[in-house]
């Protein structure tokens, strides 16, 4: 997406006459679907780049930036609220940087997903099938499932209830949003 880059290197250069902390701090937009329910919180830059091509309306700016504070679809999403994707970034995540078989903590570089019903056994890629594994425990546990392994999980995996504030952890709320979550 040469475009995007060089469009980003450009408002980069603009920075001072655009009234943005954008690249000082990145900010996020709040994402409605056409009935008004939240749907997903997306980085700022992506929320103004839907309403420049048309696929969305600004709903509220930012009062002290130039980016979209929420905005909203203009077609219709059928959407639960706030679901993830189950991808290595968000299982690590949901299985706080812990093994699920050794119960070591690592950094996210060192850990992989596993399949607790393999792959090869008709196991999904689903929340409830996936769970981060260190690398030695993936190569011990190889195409058994846990019991023939003999290693037990530490817990059983489920689907994370997300809610904004998880989901943006340390971050500050925007008051910006608080009329549409
Ligand atoms: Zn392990």
């Amino acid at each position: 997406m040469l475009w995007r880059k060089s469009f980003r290197w450009t408002l980069k250069r603009l920075n001072c006459f655009l009234k943005t902390n954008y690249y000082v701090e990145p900010r996020y937009t709040l994402k409605l679907d056409a009935s008004w329910s939240p749907i997903e919180i997306i980085d700022s830059f992506k929320g103004f780049n839907m309403c420049y091509t048309g696929r969305a309306n600004v709903v509220l700016n930012y009062s002290d930036d130039f980016f979209p504070a929420v905005i909203v679809l203009k077609n219709y999403v059928r959407c639960s609220f706030m679901s993830y994707a189950c991808n290595r970034k968000n299982v690590i995540w949901r299985d706080k940087n812990t093994c699920q078989y050794c119960k070591i903590r690592f950094s996210s570089s060192e850990l992989t997903m596993d399949h607790v019903v393999p792959k090869s056994r008709g196991g999904e890629k689903a929340w409830t099938n996936i769970v981060a594994c260190c690398k030695q425990c993936n190569n011990r546990k190889g195409d058994k499932t846990p019991e023939e392994a003999r290693m037990p999980l530490v817990k059983i995996p489920r689907v994370p209830h997300w809610t904004i504030h998880i989901l943006l952890r340390d971050k500050e709320i925007p008051e910006e949003w608080l009329d549409f979550i």
